[in-house]
């Protein structure tokens, strides 16, 4: 069946070629060291690429994101606020630290946490919010930045999806007091598999993650200080490095042979996004006339860089539920199609935290009917006309 072909072809986002084959080959033979030149060389292309002040590389999305809490000062009891569909890792970072995590309901038309909504949940417990600028579409920053300006919180931009994304001319990640990349393999572009990185303007959150991020440790060089503490092991005059550590942190480094694959991919993340905004206008464009299909919106000041392709279902219209489709598409024609994401206030551990459905009804509609197209930018236009034309014929 062609479809087997297909399947394979859309299992990953990921692309390598020769450029970072070679990387990984040159930093092997210098002994694949961790956090070393590369790393650096990484954070300052990011941060040039972006348009942030400080990148720092981490071990993947999920710990950008803790320590984003970790910086902002996120503490036991704080109240934390993101969208109901989303990745785990984005609510799971400021509950891992004690905080009470809350939902603000989603515009039934971006997906993105509605700002209109978030007023409300307001409250004086409340810390931070999480946007998170899902499937590469920037959420309503102006509006989210001047409630954070009223009423005093901090936004961290959760852009695991939305590498290259612009918000009115802005990329994103450089908007709210930092911004979380993920390098997992199914993002935008990898490093192997697994990585991450913060973005900041803040010189002190910076300064804040990149501590915790490798056990709070400070390196002092001849510092007579703790010459004087530890005169014994370590007699004064002599030239030596004392290590201490502000506070008990953690192990989220990035190897070097990761980072330098991420100095190739990062060049090639705009030529990687265009393909995918090129197949995504395709499948706009070839879909937009089937009766009960809705297809993504994009807002006119934003630069949607298509992590994935969200389709609405109308069962009625359509002819079919979204189970039936994701089912057929898969046993008549091979193609996997996916459903990003079950809303987190129906999983068990936020059921176990007092959630309950009912809570917020555009996530619990947009769950029922909401399907991910393959988008990757590998997709051949016979892959993308196979795509178009089996979504075509299912109902008959
Ligand atoms: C992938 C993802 C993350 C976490 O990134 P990892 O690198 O997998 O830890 C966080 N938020 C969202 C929205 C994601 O899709």
């Amino acid at each position: 069946m062609s479809g087997i072909k297909f399947d394979l072809e859309i299992k990953f986002g990921t692309q390598y070629g020769k450029e970072e084959e070679e990387a990984v080959l040159r930093v092997l033979r210098n002994n694949a060291p961790t956090s070393g030149d590369e790393c650096i060389r990484f954070e300052k292309m990011f941060a040039e690429y972006t348009g942030a002040k400080y990148a720092r590389v981490v071990s993947n999305g999920s710990t950008a994101l803790f320590l984003s809490m970790i910086g902002i000062g996120i503490k036991p009891g704080d109240r934390v606020l993101t969208s109901p569909i989303t990745w785990i890792a984005t609510a799971a970072a400021p509950v891992t630290l004690g905080a009470e995590v809350d939902f603000v309901d989603i515009d039934p038309v971006t997906y993105n946490l509605d700002p209109n909504q978030l007023e409300d949940k307001l409250t004086p417990n409340t810390k931070a919010v999480i946007p998170v600028h899902l499937y590469g579409q920037p959420c309503d920053m102006d509006e989210i930045m001047g409630l954070s300006q009223k009423h005093n919180f901090s936004v961290v931009e959760d852009a695991a999806h939305a590498i290259g994304a612009e918000y009115k001319g802005k990329k994103v990640g450089t908007i709210g007091a930092t911004g979380c990349f993920s390098f997992h393999e199914q993002k935008n572009i990898s490093t192997l598999g697994e990585g991450g990185i913060v973005t900041t303007n803040d010189p002190e959150i910076f300064e804040k993650i990149s501590l915790y991020r490798s056990h709070c440790t400070r390196v002092h060089g001849n510092s007579t200080k703790y010459c004087k503490l530890d005169e014994e092991k370590f007699p004064i005059g002599k030239k030596f490095w004392w290590q201490d550590f502000d506070d008990c942190g953690y192990n989220f480094r990035m190897t070097d042979i990761q980072a330098a694959v991420g100095c190739e991919q990062i060049k090639k993340v705009d030529m990687l996004n265009q393909h995918r905004i090129d197949n995504a206008a395709y499948l706009t464009e070839a879909l937009q006339d089937v009766p009960g299909l809705t297809l993504p919106t994009v807002r006119p000041y934003n630069k949607h860089v298509f992590h994935l392709y969200p389709v609405r279902i109308d069962p009625k219209e359509f002819g079919m539920n979204k189970e039936d489709f994701i089912y057929d598409m898969l046993h008549k024609f091979g193609i996997k199609v996916g459903f990003h994401y079950i809303p987190l206030h129906y999983s068990t551990a936020f059921k176990n935290r007092g959630m309950k459905k009912g809570q917020f009804p555009h996530a619990e509609k947009l769950a029922e009917e909401l399907v991910t197209l393959p988008i990757n930018p590998r997709q051949t236009e016979e892959a993308l006309e196979y795509l178009v034309k089996s979504i075509r014929s299912i109902r008959s």
